[in-house]
């Protein structure tokens, strides 16, 4: 693994760059105090990973703001009846984003609320579900805080919990094993939808990939190694039969049963580029050679397919082009391939296409209501400020894990 991090683009593209980068936080700044969710996706824990970055680039001149958005998501965490334990909404990212912080600013201390949220989302896992292989809400989320939060022994605990449950809810599927979709988690795909063959997802944000990484996480840092293996081997022989045998692998969005749906999106949550990379970690944190090979062949495929592809209306990270450099940019990264590299500059030239100066959160719109600013970090101008930060310093966005963007160990 290459450690080292420093910018892709250069001359006047990176002062481009750079120079969106800055009007987005100049712009956040001043939205960020009156924003009411709380959310890592759409709220005040977003906008805290987002001072932390923005605070390394100016040399500390965030460093309260930062410091106030994590207060602020904890205040309205405290007065929210449901406690939804997920990673992108709820107590989850609470107590992801506490660590992360406390990592590199040792005078906060979250033990305590760490504490709360161990016991939230041990509750969770020990309900009766029902559970999903999702990410943003369900069990591969649970599992990245549990990663988080190690050396801790409620890490330990809450991953062996997570992978039980991974167990549990996996079952045969052509080409190995596959993680369907419970029945609430149904209307993602609009209130009446309804699937009796079975719902199985694909794109990262909900599906199956999320899983296989965080089994990969704990198959190498040696837990439960015969039952993860098993599962390993499953997911990725159900992924490898998805695969376009010849080109691009054209992973599908969804399976109903076994009709596959596909879906333009070439993105995070939805699309090639997001499966292709969280396999490729994945596998990559497996070390098993064949699949970790066919993987990187997967990504590398859909990277030259992203040379020649059009880009998209969206610049956010989770469905637009900005997330999509992001990917690239951190296989490059891993990899030092080439083809990885040119991938994300041009996704990075596609993400500028996009900016409109004077609009917006910094330039940036929010596509799906151009009139409604959205300075959040997941499908707002704060993400995509922060992929633009990566391509254009030498500034490692270590915030991206929470997405799966990259995936490394405690140790690691
Ligand atoms: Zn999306």
């Amino acid at each position: 693994m290459v450690s080292s991090w420093s910018a892709v683009v250069s001359g006047a593209l990176r002062d481009d760059t750079l120079a969106a980068v800055e009007a987005v936080i100049q712009d956040v700044t001043s939205a960020a105090s009156g924003w009411g969710p709380a959310g890592l996706n759409d709220g005040q824990l977003g906008f805290a990973l987002f001072f932390d970055m923005a605070s390394r680039l100016t040399g500390g001149h965030q460093d309260e703001a930062m410091v106030r958005s994590l207060m602020r998501a904890m205040e309205l965490f405290a007065h929210d009846r449901r406690k939804a334990p997920g990673l992108h909404g709820g107590l989850g990212g609470l107590g992801w984003t506490a660590l992360h912080l406390a990592s590199r600013h040792p005078e906060l201390d979250v033990e305590e609320l760490c504490t709360e949220v161990d016991e939230a989302l041990e509750t969770a896992l020990r309900a009766a579900g029902p559970h999903s292989c999702d990410l943003q809400a369900s069990l591969s989320g649970f599992g990245l805080y549990a990663l988080k939060r190690l050396p801790h022994p409620a890490g330990q605990r809450l991953l062996e919990l997570v992978v039980d449950r991974l167990a549990e809810t996996a079952e045969p599927a052509q080409g190995g094993l596959s993680w369907p979709q419970p029945r609430p988690y149904w209307r993602l795909h609009g209130a009446e939808a309804t699937f009796p063959r079975g719902l199985y997802t694909v794109g990262v944000a909900h599906g199956v990939p999320a899983a296989l990484a965080i089994l990969a996480a704990a198959h190498r840092l040696g837990l439960a190694r015969e039952k993860t293996e098993r599962l390993l081997r499953g997911g990725f022989g159900w992924l490898e039969h998805l695969a376009a045998p010849e080109g691009p692998p054209n992973f599908p969005h969804y399976l109903h049963g076994t009709e596959r749906f596909t879906d333009e999106r070439f993105a995070w949550c939805v699309g090639n580029p997001g499966i292709t990379a969280v396999s490729w970690w994945a596998a990559h944190l497996w070390a098993e050679p064949t699949w970790e090979a066919r993987a990187l062949h997967w990504a590398s495929q859909v990277a030259r397919e992203a040379l020649e592809r059009p880009s998209t209306r969206h610049s956010n990270l989770c469905c637009g082009a900005s997330g999509t450099a992001l990917l690239f940019l951190r296989l490059f990264h891993a990899t030092r391939l080439p083809v990885f590299e040119e991938a994300a500059v041009r996704w990075v030239r596609h993400t500028l296409a996009l900016r409109r100066p004077g609009e917006g959160v910094g330039g940036f719109l929010f596509e799906q209501e151009p009139t409604r600013h959205m300075p959040v970090l997941h499908y707002g101008a704060a993400g995509t400020a922060l992929a633009l930060l990566a391509a254009a310093s030498d500034l490692a966005p270590d915030w991206d894990a929470a997405f799966l963007f990259s995936l490394q160990l405690p140790s690691s």
